[in-house]
């Protein structure tokens, strides 16, 4: 049974803010099933119960799906007490459905999160149970060679003695920087860092470009979102 403030149904539907939503209601422009609704305060069920503003249905819907290209320097978390949240990166009327960032990108790290107030879609994503590849661009000081990709492949040692599941390790440019992809079928704690720690070698950027199904969108810029189609939405759901 899943009964919402009238209020909070119309803010989230971008109708007004909380004050212009009491004002349309003392105004008795706000019918519920045909009837003036009397307090914003009231329940209603947001499938079940037809609301209107000024005769305006107000299609009602729960979950909201965004897809966020992750700036350097923001941390993955609807709060922190010292940095830049992503949740503070977004505008009023996609913040008001709390959504959060499913999975952790670290503060340095760039490029493709999640994020969503689906409980189950996150969870689902997030089970390791589930094995969701995650792909990263990562450039790493020092030459990545075929020993390397090897390692990867067999699974490498981290230094809390955890053996990684095996991973894809593409070299795309080798040199004083390599620029190499990552897909990794676990979400450990810096875990592509650390991986490459293990054989000796450091991450000095790190994007992600997918997870799952779902790619970055290459025309968003650091910091930029949007929310994700239909298309992508069935295909996580
Ligand atoms: N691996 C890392 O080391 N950091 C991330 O943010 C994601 C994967």
């Amino acid at each position: 049974e899943k009964r919402l403030r009238l209020d909070k149904l119309l803010g989230r539907m971008g109708v007004g803010t909380r004050k212009e939503i009491r004002k349309l209601v003392k105004e008795g422009r706000v019918t519920i099933n045909g009837e003036v609704a009397e307090n914003p305060g009231m329940h209603v069920h947001p499938e079940k119960d037809r609301v209107e503003v000024d005769g305006l249905h107000i299609q009602y819907r729960e979950f909201i799906y965004l897809m966020m290209n992750k700036p350097a320097g923001v941390v993955s978390a609807t709060a922190d007490r010292i940095s830049e949240t992503v949740v503070q990166l977004l505008e009023p009327e996609h913040a008001l459905f709390e959504p959060f960032p499913v999975g952790r990108l670290d503060k340095d790290a760039e490029g493709l999160l999640l994020l969503t107030n689906d409980g189950k879609t996150a969870h689902n994503l997030l089970s390791p149970k589930k094995r969701v590849p995650k792909r990263y661009v990562a450039l790493v000081r020092g030459k990545v060679t075929e020993a390397d990709v090897e390692a990867f492949r067999r699974g490498v040692v981290l230094d809390d003695g955890y053996q990684a599941m095996p991973a894809e390790l593409a070299i795309r440019s080798s040199g004083p920087e390599s620029e190499t992809e990552v897909t990794v079928y676990e979400g450990k704690y810096h875990q592509v860092k650390r991986m490459f720690e293990a054989v000796g070698k450091r991450v000095v950027y790190l994007k992600r470009i997918a997870m799952g199904p779902l790619r970055l969108d290459p025309s968003l810029e650091p910091g930029e979102y949007r929310e994700l189609t239909e298309e992508e939405v069935a295909l996580i759901t």
